[in-house]
């Protein structure tokens, strides 16, 4: 076997999964963000990857392989060319063609239905794959979990109405809460952001663990789980204000273009600071406004917006909705040099607030919402647009925030990609319409990964058995007795011979270092054969996860580990 186990980890691992897939000789590093799979490794993807195609298949999906490389033109056509930005990776033939390399395959999948679906009496179908995805990740980290090259099952429904895509969508659900469950893994469902993606609904399934870079926001009696993208919160009350506010004014703040130098200009607060940031969509400048101490959430903006794709506007742009320098951007009096005016609950709430003054080198105070800016109007939005913070609270119940690792998600597409693409079918009454999807993807790495983070101690990996490179690990610790050698080898054939993985290690190295590099792979069952035991007619066995060994008599030992095999697999059943 070829399990290259090391002590020492390069610098650049920072997370427990990441350090041990190196020590354990799980994975060895090509280039940043992209990473050779070893046995070990690649066997226990292989058996991820296994579980993931049963219960797609039980779940009536149909597995198909569509090509990495794909026409740029697909992806110009829905527009995500654009959309997706510098994530994804592009590249010209010699005949002076792009492709993409896919991070994704909607373009790819929707196609081939457009090609192929002429009728009502086709749908449902789901279609699913199983390969390489490709992305450009700003910042590669943290091993598997976020690399620019890794294996994703992606699946896209078709269905010719919403009653067929609930229940498309609703088989997915399931089948992936049966694959986490069975992959070993802890998990929650949050209700997560769906905007750019053009749909209406989506659950992410998230493991919660420290290292993981999603917050899930939640209720402590579990009523409420979302992202924090996605995380609603309550508008805040309105603010008292007991006397009339004098009228606002301008003040001289230079060189103060931050929250955190005007405050301190004018020994103020960010909670008492308006925010006001300009936004470019398809259709023009947008001012958003937020509390000085709150951060804006583009994911609520686009919903906002009604799923309009935003970026923070141009210097030239800002420039000119405010008529001052960036920096000095204020809500007063731009309501109608903009498309759209987007105020955040908390900013309504307030009685009174300082704000940029449209005037470079200039802050105004006394602003009173309402009063000196709209807070209704024909392109006046009050509504929530902030993350969630400490102390919010969503139905009234205070919102707790943990870290966790998406492993998958579900989303439920529309006819975004069907009109784009024309993948239509006539219904029963021979009209045209476009088939409603839903795409379903999940993370084979991260699976491993999290299954990682979750299962390890000190020593190294405690694996789940169904997702485990080897279930059962025979370690022969006296290589030089013919004896115990023998009884090693006869119990690794008869543990083979059981239907059972096996890994047998027979090195010629000393006991300890065999017990250390058991420990670091983390094999589920031990079956330790040694000089002692094999004396007294015996082999010890031990589970990875728990602290005693047991004697077995040797003859009754296959029986055993078989036996302890099954119920390990049957806790993972639920
Ligand atoms: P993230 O927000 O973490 O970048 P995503 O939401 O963009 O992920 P999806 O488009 O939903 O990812 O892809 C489906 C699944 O593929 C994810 O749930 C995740 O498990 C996996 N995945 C996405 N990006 C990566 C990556 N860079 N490395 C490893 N797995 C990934
Ligand atoms: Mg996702």
């Amino acid at each position: 076997m070829f399990i290259p186990t090391v002590k020492e980890v390069p610098a650049d691992a920072e997370v427990t999964s990441h350090k041990l897939m190196i020590r354990a000789g799980l994975i060895r590093k090509v280039a940043s963000g992209t990473y050779t799979y070893l046995p070990l490794g690649w066997r226990s993807l292989l058996k991820i990857i296994e579980i993931v195609r049963e219960e797609m298949n039980r779940a009536g999906a149909q597995e198909i392989l569509v090509p990495s490389m794909q026409p740029k033109e697909l992806w110009d056509q829905t527009g995500r060319s654009t959309d997706y930005g510098p994530t994804m990776y592009r590249l010209e033939d010699r005949h002076g063609r792009w492709n993409v390399l896919g991070p994704t395959a909607e373009e790819v999948f929707t196609t081939l239905a457009a090609g192929e679906i002429k009728s009502y009496k086709q749908l449902p179908i789901n279609l699913y794959q199983i390969s390489p995805k490709f992305r450009d990740e700003f910042r590669p980290r943290f091993g598997p979990i976020r690399s620019c090259e890794f294996i994703m099952k992606d699946a896209y429904s078709f269905d010719a109405d919403n009653e067929g895509v609930d229940k498309s969508y609703k088989a997915m659900y399931d089948a992936y809460c049966r694959i986490f469950t069975r992959c070993g893994l802890e998990y929650v469902i949050v209700d997560a952001e769906s905007g750019e993606m053009g749909g209406s609904g989506s659950h992410q399934f998230t493991v919660p663990c420290e290292s993981g870079e999603d917050t899930i926001v939640y209720t402590e009696n579990g009523s409420y789980a979302a992202n924090l993208e996605r995380a609603a919160v309550d508008a805040l009350p309105k603010e008292e204000s007991n006397s009339d506010i004098s009228p606002t004014e301008d003040v001289h703040t230079p060189n103060t273009g931050s929250i955190e130098a005007v405050c301190a200009f004018l020994k103020t607060q960010p909670k008492d600071m308006i925010k006001t940031l300009v936004y470019a969509t398809g259709d023009g400048a947008v001012a958003a406004l937020v509390r000085g101490d709150h951060d804006l959430n583009e994911e609520k903006l686009t919903q906002a917006l009604g799923g309009a794709h935003v970026e923070l506007a141009d210097e030239p742009t800002i420039e000119k909705v405010t008529r001052a320098k960036v920096g000095f951007a204020g809500p007063m009096g731009i309501a109608d040099k903009v498309s759209k005016m987007i105020i955040d609950h908390a900013v309504a709430a307030m009685a009174v607030g300082v704000t940029g003054a449209n005037k470079t080198d200039y802050h105004t105070k006394n602003v009173v919402p309402g009063r000196d800016f709209p807070l209704e109007g024909q392109n006046v939005v009050v509504t929530d647009i902030r993350y969630a913070d400490d102390g919010d609270t969503y139905n009234s119940k205070k919102l707790l925030f943990k870290k966790g690792i998406e492993v998958g998600q579900v989303f439920k597409l529309g006819t975004k990609y069907s009109k784009k693409l024309r993948a239509k079918f006539l219904d029963e009454q021979g009209n045209e319409k476009p088939c409603i999807m839903g795409c379903y993807g999940i993370g084979i790495n991260r699976i491993l990964a999290s299954a990682i983070e979750l299962g390890n101690d000190d020593n190294g990996i405690i694996w789940p058995i169904s997702i485990a490179p080897f279930e059962v690990l025979v370690t022969c610790v006296n290589q030089d007795d013919e004896r115990v050698a023998n009884v090693a080898e006869n119990l690794y054939q008869r543990l083979l011979d059981a239907g059972l993985d096996v890994l047998l290690d027979d090195r010629p190295v000393r006991g300890g270092v065999k017990f250390k590099d058991a420990d670091l792979i983390g094999m589920p069952i031990r079956v330790t054969v040694g000089a002692k035991s094999v004396a007294e007619g015996n082999v010890e066995i031990k589970l990875r996860a728990e602290p005693q060994s047991q004697k077995v008599p040797v003859e009754k030992a296959t029986d055993k580990v078989v036996q302890l095999v099954s119920s390990l697999k049957e806790q993972l059943n639920r």
